[in-house]
């Protein structure tokens, strides 16, 4: 789910209280992008407690909104996000 900001058209990936631009606080949801290419990658070997002891966290590109991902596989190519935000490699 990508929401869009009705003023400004800013797009994020998570829902968010106002526009990180405008300030707004009215968006559209947009529904079914969920498959994107990868841009950049980062291997983490330390993680926060309560995660997996490594992952990748990814920025990919989907219809032109960048977001962020972790991906527990190595990601390349075209990437697609499951519902609980996690994302792997086609
Ligand atoms: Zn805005």
């Amino acid at each position: 789910m990508i929401y869009r900001c009705k003023n400004c058209d800013y797009k994020t990936w998570i829902k968010r209280a106002r526009c990180p631009k405008c300030g707004a606080i009215e968006f559209d949801e947009i529904q079914g992008d969920n498959k994107g290419y990868l841009l950049i990658s980062w291997k983490l070997r330390v993680t926060p407690d309560g995660f997996e002891d490594a992952y990748w966290l990814c920025l990919i590109n989907i219809n032109g909104t960048k977001v962020f991902c972790r991906s527990l596989k190595e990601p390349k190519g075209v990437m697609i996000i499951k519902d609980n935000g996690i994302c792997e490699p086609m």
